[in-house]
């Protein structure tokens, strides 16, 4: 079930989709990434703390067996500790079976909280960490203007997991275009290496319409990677990377072939599987290939 304070279009990952969603502020604190058309057009407003209290209050009525619950929208991190607190509060005050909140955050976001206050959030069930990091390459990160830096995000993530907090961690295949497309999977890699999120979403970026990003592909200075390409950097991503311990999804319907299982343990059958695909001359080379309908 869906507590909404605001009118635009809401945004969750798809993870959440049985949670319950609580917005309690609108848009994106940011709003600068060029290829990101999410927010674009909506400006960012946090709901004065009173009226967040109140719609979590509506929502455990509407909702009183709730065990999961997703606080919308972009970057709800960015809220202010005590805000944060006293909504996470109200939820476990009002929901006997809660056992999970989870919100997107930027690593920029999560740096400004002590870790007492990170250990404080997940003392009252926070739990996921949805991020951002796209790359693991600074001057992609510049291009595409988001306000975000490796290192910093790497010392988000492993902050929030020493603090019990579980970072999923999202990239986007083909950011660096055709002509950064080996540095963006191995400077990527070695960023997911160091940081080490329980779990990893890859997805590939697919240009939308309302977009800067959009502009500079069609003013061709942006070479987006073909279909063959975007196959070739995920296989180099997986083959880079060291992980102890995460769950590895790339099943989003942008992704050419849906893949998902754990690392390391899955690690060979991933590539064998995409070494197949690469072998079976079905993949376009001149083109991005087809863009799912619905995106
Ligand atoms: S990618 Fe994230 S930080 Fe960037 S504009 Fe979109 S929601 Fe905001």
């Amino acid at each position: 079930m869906v507590f909404d304070l605001f009118s635009p279009r809401l945004f969750r990952p798809p993870a959440e989709a049985d949670s319950m969603i609580v917005r309690v502020a609108q848009g994106c604190p940011h709003n600068t990434c060029v290829f990101c058309g999410m927010y674009k057009g909506v400006a960012y407003r946090p709901a004065p703390l009173e009226q967040m209290l109140r719609q979590v209050r509506k929502a455990v009525r509407g909702e009183p067996d709730a065990r999961r619950v997703f606080l919308a929208d972009g970057d709800v991190m960015a809220l202010e500790f005590a805000a944060l607190r006293d909504v996470l509060a109200a939820l476990n005050a009002g929901l006997p079976e809660l056992t999970r909140v989870s919100v997107y955050a930027n690593g920029s976001s999560i740096l400004a909280k002590t870790d007492e206050q990170l250990t404080e959030l997940r003392t009252l069930k926070l739990h996921t960490l949805y991020m951002g990091l796209e790359t693991g390459d600074d001057s992609i990160l510049r291009e595409m203007e988001k306000s975000e830096v490796v290192s910093d995000m790497v010392e988000a993530g492993r902050r929030a997991q020493a603090c019990g907090l579980r970072m999923s961690v999202m990239v986007l295949l083909g950011l660096g275009g055709q002509q950064r497309s080996e540095t963006h999977a191995a400077a990527t890699a070695e960023a997911i290496n160091r940081m080490q999120p329980r779990l990893l979403s890859v997805l590939r970026l697919v240009p939308t319409e309302n977009t800067p990003l959009w502009r500079r592909i069609k003013a061709g200075t942006f070479t987006p990677v073909t279909e063959y390409e975007a196959v070739c950097e995920l296989r180099r991503l997986i083959a880079g990377l060291e992980l102890q311990s995460t769950v590895f999804r790339a099943n989003h319907v942008s992704n050419v072939l849906p893949l998902e299982g754990r690392l390391p343990r899955d690690k060979a059958g991933l590539l064998a599987l995409l070494d197949g695909l690469l072998n079976s001359d079905t993949l376009d080379r001149n083109s991005p290939g087809v863009t799912p309908l619905w995106l």
